[in-house]
């Protein structure tokens, strides 16, 4: 069937993709109004990120890829949000507060949801031994900072097509 409708304000679809996943579909009174093709069928992408330059650097770049974009700033806010959404992949700072990303990592992984989520650790830590810390926390992948944002995105393409 094919579904046509006049969206009043273009800016409500620009700024889906930065809202929580639960505020995405679009309510008119009674009527669910179907949104963008490409938005519902785009990867859910969890940024684990605390710099928040960093933050608006990935976010705005993944967004421009049409992929959707949820964003914690600490480790445990990324294992709650990692549980309520069961995002598509999760891109993993490993220094962050509260719980770093080799705990959150871990935790997640403990999840039967989240088993075989990829997961890419982003560090900027070039220290000995960090690829294989955040390889046996259970990370997919490993990337240094600063992230080249095209070998970010083949790497997202890379380990969604394997999965
Ligand atoms: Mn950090």
């Amino acid at each position: 069937s094919r579904f046509g409708f006049v969206l009043p304000c273009l800016d409500v679809v620009a700024s889906l993709a930065s809202l929580p996943l639960s505020t995405v579909t679009l309510h008119t009174s009674s009527t669910v109004v179907p949104v963008a093709t490409d938005l519902v069928s785009s990867a859910l992408v969890l940024l684990v990120e605390d710099n928040e330059a960093n933050v608006q650097t990935f976010s705005s770049y993944l967004e421009a890829k049409k992929y959707r974009v949820a964003i914690a700033k600490d480790g445990l806010s990324a294992v709650d949000q990692a549980k309520a959404l069961i995002p598509d992949i999760i891109l993993m700072d490993i220094q962050l507060p509260k719980l770093d990303g080799i705990g959150a990592i871990q935790q997640i992984r403990a999840q039967p949801a989240l088993a075989t989520t990829p997961i890419i650790a982003l560090t900027a830590l070039a220290m000995k031994g960090d690829r294989e810390k955040c390889l046996a926390a259970g990370a997919n992948d490993y990337l240094s900072k600063p992230v080249k944002l095209q070998l970010l995105a083949q790497t997202i393409q890379r380990l969604l097509a394997a999965v």
